[in-house]
């Protein structure tokens, strides 16, 4: 399940006066839909137009859905290396209270996503892309049942209309088709952690 994040009133970045952040991560949604789906991967989109989205309505749409996996898409004008986010819970989700699952749903598949972030990151490095590897506390991640990660690209070079580039937007998506595909042809275990409750039930069969 691909996320374009941003839509309706919510522009996301202005990475120039035309050329807006909800727009950008349509299109390459868009193309990415395209590539998974030529390899024989079932794909949907959290938004389809221009629709105004809260997070929580992104992370209901992946609860119930229950996808093997929620990528959330941004970009932004900083140029080069892509980076991959997984989730960093807050310390304080387990005090309890009506909103500690909702705060907290993505604790069962950090495992399972910090492996998923792992494995993409290294094949995209494979295709050439410098990539970052980060955990934040970023929404809607944490509200997630399912392995979820979020990617943020920029331009190639200081050129930000790059992003709006069918060529970019094109290359950007056959690399990460096919280092989603590759990944869930061959999920491995994130590094061995006996902490982390519930990582075998996030359909790892190593
Ligand atoms: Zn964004």
């Amino acid at each position: 399940m691909i996320d374009p994040a941003h839509g309706g009133i919510e522009s996301g970045a202005v990475l120039n006066p035309t050329i807006l952040e909800k727009d950008v991560t349509l299109a390459v949604a868009e193309h990415l839909r395209q590539d998974l789906t030529s390899r024989g991967i079932v794909t949907a989109l959290v938004r389809e137009g221009d629709a105004n989205l809260s997070t929580d309505d992104r992370a209901a749409a992946a609860n119930l859905e229950r996808p093997s996996l929620y990528l959330s898409l941004h970009a932004s004008s900083e140029v080069g290396a892509l980076r991959i986010f997984s989730a960093s819970l807050p310390d304080t989700v387990n005090g309890g209270g009506p909103f500690a699952q909702w705060e907290s749903a993505q604790t069962q598949s950090l495992a399972g996503s910090r492996a998923a972030e792992q494995q993409i990151a290294a094949a995209l490095q494979t295709s050439g892309f410098a990539v970052r590897q980060l955990t934040a506390p970023l929404r809607p991640l944490n509200n997630v049942m399912v392995p979820a990660i979020a990617i943020e690209f920029g331009p190639p070079s200081a050129n930000v209309v790059q992003l709006d580039s069918p060529e970019f937007q094109r290359s950007l998506s056959i690399a990460l088709a096919n280092s989603i595909a590759a990944w869930l042809s061959h999920p491995q275990t994130a590094a061995p952690n006996p902490s982390v409750g519930g990582a075998a039930t996030t359909g790892a069969p190593h």
